[in-house]
């Protein structure tokens, strides 16, 4: 991962797209959890609204219950006590009339006897011949010996033609046999005007309905009011089975729209509240919040990405051009240790390489061996045959050298001129001796035109060193020695080669 404290590319790069990554995983999570916090208090609020909702149309609808209840009762013992003579009719007329006019809700007050006739009604002091014993709170008080106020699903007033909710109670004889029935009637506009005047969305509603399902009022109204029972509704079936208030979110059956419901029974009475606000309402804000929060993050996710794949691609240039540069530093080395005629290693590239096996040798007390060349009579060749063809000959003796150099640790250079040095680490002046002798014969089997040369041929002269030997200190001194070697080679008629016991012998 690591190069010199430095990191490695592939881990730079891997490491760059990593952090971007991770920043925009980060601040995709962030947006998120803030939105849904946000959802959740928006949900909250919206249970609170429609929970005063509830509460305040609930109080409405209880208010106006109670106090036909109170006056039913006050009613029903009137009837129950008085002789209804038409004295008593008149009077009764007289304050169920101010009765309903001194309260909000109440339409209309009736007495029917236990025949259904009507005998006495809020609305007039006249006799009136009507009978209402097909009225289903008129069977019910019949059929029912409790004397509790009855609230009945919602009907046509035959006095008025508006929509009425029935609130009634049964008179009896003292001896507890049915002996009428007293009324109040409650219009359902009423309410729906209460409920108009509360905060809730055109999608909202509220609803008051009996125990039973049948629905008393609801805003918006709908012209099935008076037939329908939302009991196999989810409010009934599942929430108010288990609780007599709370709130839920759930689609009403009768539209079908989503909403956040708040739900409470009216207590000591027969009849729910509710109301909801629809779901789209509650999060229209949010949604919208949502879509900026959402192109907000993509644009910066785009940013990011595009800011990294610059970063990278500017990486991945400097890569290369590191590389070209580390090709170039290659080249440039080569260059500077090689001869640019021959492609031998240089006369520099040899005297650092006889240094780096001077002091290896010194250390392991190995041998290291040591040829210097010379072309005979190259003078004489470049003046018969030209600089040019002198440049092509010594390239040829090059190449020949070199394919005379088998180790890899073995080095031929071009020392200078027409001059040639062959280093041989760890061999002794013998093994030297016998690599020489291959050079010299490899090159005269060559058979190099050399016109200028007593021989007619191409031949090289050589001196061998090595290390071991009497007065060999430093690597000049193998050179010199070498040197030596060869000059006494050239003047031993050349084409040979001279090493230090050959020259023993001469002395
Ligand atoms: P010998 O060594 O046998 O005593 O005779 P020689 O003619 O080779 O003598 P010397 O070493 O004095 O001459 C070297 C000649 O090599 C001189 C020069 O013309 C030639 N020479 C040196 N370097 C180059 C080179 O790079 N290209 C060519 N064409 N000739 C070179
Ligand atoms: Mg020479
Ligand atoms: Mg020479």
């Amino acid at each position: 991962m690591l190069v010199s404290g430095r990191l490695t590319p592939k881990a730079l790069s891997v490491g760059l797209i990593a952090f971007i990554f991770l920043i925009c995983v980060t601040l995709a999570s962030a947006i998120a959890w803030q939105l849904k916090q946000s959802a959740n208090e928006r949900l909250m609020n919206a249970r609170i609204a429609v929970s005063n909702i509830v509460r305040a149309s609930g109080q409405q609808a209880e208010d106006t219950l109670r106090q036909a209840e109170s006056i039913l009762s006050n009613l029903a013992e009137r009837v129950e006590n008085d002789k209804l003579d038409a004295e008593q009719r008149t009077r009764l007329f007289k304050v169920m009339a101010s009765n309903v006019e001194a309260t909000d809700g109440i339409q209309g007050l009736f007495i029917y006897n236990s025949n259904g006739d009507w005998v006495v009604n809020s609305f007039s002091s006249e006799t009136v011949a009507k009978n209402n014993s097909d009225r289903s709170y008129f069977i019910y008080h019949k059929n029912h010996p409790d004397t509790a106020t009855h609230i009945g699903q919602v009907i046509l007033s035959r006095t008025t033609g508006e929509m009425i909710i029935p609130v009634s109670r049964r008179t009896q004889y003292p001896d507890g046999s049915f002996s009428g029935v007293v009324l109040a009637t409650l219009p359902v506009a009423y309410f729906q005007h209460f409920f108009e005047r509360l905060d809730v969305d055109k999608q909202g509603v509220i609803l008051l309905a009996l125990n039973n399902g049948d629905l008393l009022a609801r805003r918006p109204m709908i012209d099935t009011l008076m037939t329908t029972n939302i009991a196999k509704g989810e409010l009934f079936s599942r929430y108010l089975i288990n609780s007599d208030d709370g709130t839920a979110s759930l689609t009403s059956m009768v539209d079908g729209v989503e909403r956040v419901y708040a739900y409470s029974r009216i207590p000591g009475l027969p009849i729910v509240a509710a109301a909801g606000l629809s779901l789209d309402s509650v999060f229209d804000t949010w949604w919208t919040y949502v879509y900026q929060a959402s192109i907000m993050v993509v644009l910066i996710i785009i940013v990011l990405t595009s800011l990294g794949f610059l970063f990278y691609r500017q990486i991945q240039r400097l890569l290369v051009a590191e590389a070209e540069l580390r090709l170039a530093q290659h080249d440039l080395e080569h260059i500077a240790k090689t001869d640019s005629l021959t492609g031998l290693p240089n006369r520099r590239c040899f005297d650092a390489k006889l240094a780096q096996e001077w002091s290896r040798t010194s250390r392991t007390e190995s041998s290291v061996a040591l040829i210097l060349i010379d072309i005979d009579w190259f003078k004489q060749y470049n003046d018969y045959y030209g600089h040019v063809l002198g440049d092509e000959c010594l390239k040829q003796i090059a190449q020949l050298i070199g394919k005379n150099i088998n180790r890899p640790a073995d080095l031929a250079a071009r020392y200078g001129g027409e001059e040639f040095v062959i280093l041989l680490p760890e061999t002794n002046l013998a093994g030297a001796v016998n690599i020489a002798e291959e050079v010299r014969s490899a090159i005269e089997a060559a058979d190099i035109e050399h016109r200028g040369s007593s021989v007619g041929i191409v031949t090289i002269s050589a001196g061998v060193a090595s290390n071991h030997q009497d007065g060999v200190i430093e690597p000049a001194d193998l050179l010199e020695k070498a040197d030596s070697l060869l000059y006494s080679a050239k003047k031993m008629g050349r084409n040979r080669v001279e090493h230090q016991s050959r020259e023993d012998l001469k002395t």
